[in-house]
This record gives C-alpha cells, sequence and structure tokens, in this order.
C-alpha cells in the first residue's frame, strides 16, 4: 500500500518537522489551548506511565517516600535563595488575583518545589536522628515558554522531583550519585537511550545548586538531550529556610540537601532517539502494545481469525506481554500495518486465513532484517518474552553505535567546529564561562558535561588555548 496521508516527513528531509508531525500523528499528545501547553493522549500517557512505573519503584527501592506539595508557593519563598529567584524568573507563572481581589501576597505556579519543600523540611527536622530525609513527589510544574516543542519545552510538564536533606557533604554527595544512577539505569534498560552521565560546568548548574549532574543522550539528528538532572545544593537551600538539626554532640548544624528530577522530556528523547522514517520505534519496556494482532479475512473467515486472535492474545498477556488486537475489520490490513509501524508497536502479528489453517501466524519486527516469518500459533507465548527482549537489546546497541559514531575526540578547532555540525566532540576546555559563550556564539554548541567516565587529562583549551580545567575532557554538543 502507498503512503498515505498518515506518513510524516522524512527524518533526513527535515527533522524538525519529522518530529512535530509524529507526536501528533502516533496520537502522543496534541496541542493545549493555552501557549506552550501539551495534552497527552491516552497512547501518550500510557507511555509516561510506563516509565513512571520503572521510575517510582526504583525510588521507593532506594528509601524514599513519596509525598505532595501544594502547586501555588508564595512568592517569597523563592526570593529567600538569591540565585533560586534570579534564575526562574523570566519563566515564572504568578497568580495575582484570586477569589475576586488582588491577593497580598502573590502566589507562584511552581516551577519546581526546593522552596515549599525546604520550609517543611526545617518544619520537620530538628535532630539527626530525623536524618536522612528523602522525599520525592511526582507533579506537574509550569515554566512559561517562548519556544514550545512537545515533551520536549513545554509550558506546563509532569515530572518526579526528588528532595532530599542530609547531615553532612558526604552522606548528600552519596544520595546525589545514586539518583544520578538511577537516572542512567532507567534511561539504558528501559528507555534503550545509552546516556553519558556527568557533571554540568559551572554555567549550566542549576539555579541554587552547587554541583549540578546529568545524564546526556544523543538524538538522531546529533543532537544532545539532557535527559535527567541531579543537584547538590549545598547548604544553600538549608540557609535561606533554616533547615537544621541537633547533631550527636549537641550543637545546631545545617543539614545538606539535594533535589533531582526526571520528566516527560524524557519521550522526547524515546522517540528522538529510536523513530525513523516509518514512524516511531518503541523499546518494548516501553511500549503500550509490545504485540498487536491484526487478523485479516472478509465475513466469515474475519470471524474466525478475530476469535484466534483474541484467544492468541489471551495467552500472551498470561506470559506478561502487552498484547493487543487490532479489531478495526473496515480498514485494510495495509492501512493497520502502516498504522502500528507509525505508531512504533515492537512486533506484529498477522493472521489470514490461511494462516489460521496451517497453524501459524506471519511475524513482523519494527526493525531489523530479518523480514518477516511464519511462526507457530501454539508457541508465540513462551517465543514472545525472548523476541522482545531481543528487541530491546537491539534498540539499545543500534543507539550506542550511533552515538559512538557520531562523537569525535578533538584536538584542533576545525575538527571540533566540524564534529559539533553533526554530532558531539569531547575536548579539553578552560572552564570559564566567556570561552563557552564564544563557543555557543560561533557553533551552536554547548558543554553537555563532564563524563564521570572520562580518563584524566592535561592540555589546553580546544578553543582558547588557554589551560584546561576539570583534569578531562568535556562533551560538547549542540542542545534540545
Ligand atoms: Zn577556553
Amino acid at each position: 500500500m502507498a503512503r498515505d496521508e498518515r506518513g510524516v516527513t522524512p527524518q533526513s528531509e527535515d527533522f524538525s518537522a519529522w518530529y512535530n508531525e509524529l507526536v501528533a500523528k502516533a496520537q502522543l499528545v496534541d496541542r493545549g489551548p493555552a501557549k506552550g501547553t501539551m495534552i497527552i493522549r491516552p497512547y501518550g500517557y500510557r507511555l509516561w506511565e510506563l516509565l513512571q512505573a520503572e521510575l517510582d519503584r526504583r525510588i521507593k527501592d532506594t528509601g524514599h517516600e513519596n509525598a505532595y506539595f501544594p502547586l501555588l508557593i508564595p512568592e517569597s519563598y523563592l526570593r529567600r535563595e538569591a540565585e533560586h529567584v534570579e534564575g526562574f524568573s523570566p519563566e515564572l507563572a504568578v497568580v495575582t488575583h484570586a477569589g475576586g481581589k488582588e491577593l497580598d501576597e502573590p502566589l507562584v505556579v511552581r516551577p519546581t518545589s526546593e522552596t515549599i519543600i525546604g520550609e517543611m523540611m526545617a518544619k520537620w527536622i530538628s535532630s539527626h536522628r530525623d536524618l536522612p530525609l528523602l522525599l520525592n513527589q511526582w507533579a506537574n510544574v509550569v515554566r512559561w515558554e517562548l519556544r514550545p516543542r512537545m515533551f520536549l519545552r513545554t509550558t506546563e510538564f509532569l515530572w518526579q522531583e526528588g528532595h532530599t536533606a542530609h547531615a553532612d557533604e558526604a552522606d548528600a554527595m552519596r544520595e546525589t550519585m545514586l539518583a544520578l544512577d538511577i537516572y542512567a539505569e532507567v534511561a539504558r534498560d528501559i528507555a534503550a537511550i545509552p546516556v553519558v552521565p556527568g557533571e554540568k560546568t559551572p554555567g549550566e548548574r542549576f539555579a541554587g545548586a552547587v554541583r549540578t549532574f546529568t545524564i546526556e543522550g544523543m538524538m538522531r539528528d546529533g543532537k544532545a538531550l539532557q535527559a535527567g538532572t541531579s543537584h547538590y545544593m549545598g547548604t544553600n537551600f538549608a540557609k535561606a529556610f533554616e533547615i537544621q538539626y541537633t547533631s550527636e554532640a549537641g550543637r545546631l548544624e545545617l543539614c545538606h540537601t539535594t533535589s533531582w528530577g526526571m520528566s516527560t522530556r524524557m519521550l522526547g528523547g524515546v522517540i528522538m532517539t529510536h523513530g525513523d522514517d516509518k514512524g516511531l520505534v518503541l523499546p518494548p519496556a516501553l511500549a503500550p502494545h509490545q504485540v498487536v494482532i491484526v487478523p485479516i479475512g472478509r465475513g466469515e473467515q474475519g470471524e474466525q481469525t478475530l476469535a484466534a486472535a483474541r484467544e492468541l492474545a489471551g495467552r500472551l498477556k498470561a506470559a506478561g506481554v502487552r498484547a493487543h488486537v487490532d479489531d478495526r475489520s473496515q480498514l485494510s490490513p495495509g492501512f493497520r500495518f502502516n498504522d502500528w509501524e507509525l505508531r512504533g508497536v515492537p512486533v506484529r502479528l498477522e493472521l489470514g486465513p490461511r494462516d489460521l489453517a496451517s497453524g501459524t501466524a506471519v511475524m513482523a519486527k519494527r526493525l531489523g532484517e530479518e523480514g518477516k516469518e511464519q511462526v507457530p500459533l501454539e508457541s508465540l507465548p513462551e517465543l514472545m518474552p525472548g523476541v522482545l527482549a531481543d528487541f530491546q537489546a537491539f534498540l539499545l546497541e543500534r543507539a550506542t553505535a550511533f552515538r559512538d559514531s557520531n562523537t569525535s575526540r578533538t584536538d584542533t578547532w576545525e575538527a571540533f567546529a566540524e564534529a559539533v555540525a553533526t554530532g558531539w566532540a569531547s575536548a579539553l576546555h578552560c572552564g570559564e564561562a566567556s570561552c563557552e559563550d564564544e563557543i555557543k556564539a560561533k557553533t551552536a554548541a554547548t558543554p553537555r558535561c563532564i563524563p564521570l567516565a572520562g580518563e584524566p587529562e592535561s592540555g589546553s583549551c580546544i578553543h582558547c588555548g588557554a589551560p584546561a580545567a576539570y583534569g578531562k575532557r568535556v562533551l560538547f554538543g549542540r542542545a534540545y
């Protein structure tokens, strides 16, 4: 069947158009009426729920508890931490009127919750026995967005934000790295995105943080996506909100706090890491439908294949596979095949009258060289978990190979500029913010992170020639 109106602009022609058309046509999202807002449709929301469940389980397994704090925060709270308010001011939505009159104090719609959680931590913590305090919240936040992009930059988005308080720097840093590890694991094992964990340079730090860590993934256009961040706040918020405890020795001490977040932006990362000209390619761990069965045939034959498809779906579900039967018999098989390819379903099973008579189905994977194969209906429930696991592993391998072949170690400015035009450059840098700015102005690339795994190295800055900072290479790239 020829490409119908559901097709999307090829990635190679216009990556941005491909993305914008795909998120709509795959029925993940729609635009909200207020600028920059996003309506997450059921197929997109299911993706989020599956990611959320994986993340939530790991957050709880590591001793954190979920809580919920208010959406509205007194404006004065944000002003208590100077860098924090300066960083967030341009993005704030502020409520000045409510209940028909002007408020005495404006209320900020939370852009993040350090301040209100800090205020409550101060109330709840008094002794060293109250530490560590390990909280997480699943919530929506609002950051006014001038250049919205579905999932990647929306005025309102969904996320989790971890907020923890500790007795000292060592314990808070262990927590900061634990959260980063959880993010890297979810990105690799669930989203099949081979992220690079590393530290942000000072210019890219979270407003109010002492150290910011990130996981960075490479999208299929060579740009980077920051997919999760973890911050060590030092005692900055503890000072601003008087988060203190009495030590064993009886002294009053400031807590060391952390915060960390992963958001619906991650779904944009899944789309741009794996998708192709036919549409989405979903990792089985996140696919709302891991297997779609398309019964084929008209009239009585159609009824027979539909009944067999339902029976097969029941057996696949019993084997732990998310299976869906496409019973839209009014649509042609070709249309339905294209539709599920567009929507990224990992495995499609076609079940026609002839297949049914021979006790088989035709299995077609969303990606791979094998093409279609005949598989006995009887063996599918036993076979499918392995097929899906292989597909998941294949996606991670493919994305890793893509990232590695588009990352260059560069030691000259010419090589650096060439590398960041299409991918990432690993280079030495002086650490000066002004030098970072000049690199950005010339190439649109920014320092993505100082990879944790980087080898010790010294030398001179790729741009200005001054002695290199950090003692290792920095990863640069254009970013979302
Ligand atoms: Zn420099």
